[in-house]
């Protein structure tokens, strides 16, 4: 039984013949370490369309051993420039029809390529690998499902550590529920994590600073942890204290947005429509003004992938898919609400990967 990444070269085949190209020219790391397993910073592959034969892995010197190890199921080649050596080898096997990442490839880089092997007709071929990245395999699944998992526990030590009390920064914060998701095997935080009190909870980016939690604050968390190379995404509000009823009164709306938008994902459904399903419920309720981005978006080998889910996104849903839900309503010089959850598009209800309640935490 082929493993996984042959598995994903068969695949990416079909879309190769499909556009009659003789091979691709892979240069992205991501969609490199997506086909391989290759995890170092550079190399290419030459993917023949006929089959993994004529197909030729490239990197340099540094990652002699590592590629032994970790791409042992195809030919390869130690050498540099990766991408010009693999136009010359693809000139050399008579593949004459090459695509490549025109996504990724700058114009200097093209050029260079072009010159490399000047009678190899270079097609654009953009988005082919992403096209099959927006459909999680099972391995990816449970990448993504140790992330939440690894997010999940480092905010339950959090806050059963009291780590959420008046009188600590939002840098501290941060810092400790960094450290908590390595503690749980995370290999790094998969993104700069957020942690915004009082008014900074409006502001749907904020970064950490030495302003200081009070009570009576809503207290917004977005963060993730990074496991083989795949990322969760998970926001969560607290509030320190009683909560007062203008924070009651969105943080329901949130939530009740949240779950709509959840109950939306569906095989086929419209990414514009899953995004208004959420977005109806905070328009209803007066504060359409003040979720002011998209429900959510992809997540996997990188943090915001396709698809997005929103206004201006384009597309269908399918099975298999990672997405986050992330509806938000921030009020500017008050306090804002976010929850935002990662799951799998299922035939049956989505799978939910962020298991945290969504209960509002009043610490
Ligand atoms: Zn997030
Ligand atoms: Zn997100």
């Amino acid at each position: 039984m082929p493993g996984i990444h042959a598995r994903r070269r068969t695949a990416l085949r079909a879309s190769l013949q499909a556009t009659e190209l003789d091979a691709l020219l892979v240069t992205d790391l991501l969609n490199l370490r997506y086909l391989t397993g290759f995890t170092g910073s550079n190399g290419a592959l030459l993917l023949a369309a006929d089959d993994d034969a004529k197909s030729v892995f490239c990197t340099d010197g540094r990652y002699d051993t590592q590629a032994k190890r970790q791409v042992p199921d195809l030919h390869w080649l130690i050498d540099r420039p990766c991408d010009l050596v693999l136009v010359a080898a693809a000139a050399d096997a008579g593949l004459g029809r090459l695509g490549f990442e025109s996504h990724r490839v700058t114009v200097d880089g093209h050029s260079a390529l072009v010159h490399a092997a000047p009678k190899v007709e270079l097609v654009r071929a953009p988005g082919l690998v992403e096209a099959l990245r927006v459909v999680k395999d099972d391995t990816e699944v449970e990448a993504l499902r140790m992330a939440c998992a690894a997010a999940d526990r480092a905010f339950a030590d959090l806050v059963a550590h009291n780590g959420l009390r008046p009188g600590r920064t939002e840098k501290e914060v941060a810092r400790e529920l960094e450290q908590r998701m390595l503690d749980h095997g995370a290999a790094g935080p998969s993104f700069e994590s957020i942690v915004a009190t009082g008014a900074n909870s409006a502001v749907p980016h904020h970064r950490p600073t030495d302003a200081v939690l009070r009570r009576g604050d809503l207290v917004k968390m977005d963060f993730g942890a990074l496991v083989d190379g795949y990322h969760s995404d998970m926001t969560r509000t607290v509030v320190l204290g009683r909560a007062a009823d203008w924070q009651l009164e969105i943080y329901q709306l949130v939530a009740d947005a949240q779950a709509a938008g959840r109950a939306a994902l569906a095989p086929g459904a419209d990414v514009r429509e899953v995004d208004a399903a959420a977005r109806e419920v905070i328009e209803q309720a007066g504060y359409g003004e003040q979720f002011v981005h998209g429900l959510g978006h992809g997540v996997g080998l990188e943090i915001h992938e396709a698809p997005a889910l929103s206004r201006l996104g384009d597309g269908k849903l399918a099975a298999g898919m990672a997405v986050t839900v992330e509806p938000g309503v921030y009020l500017a010089g008050r306090g804002g609400v976010r929850i935002e959850d990662t799951l799998v598009v299922r035939d049956t209800a989505p799978e939910l990967l962020t298991l945290t309640t969504k209960e509002l935490v009043v610490v």
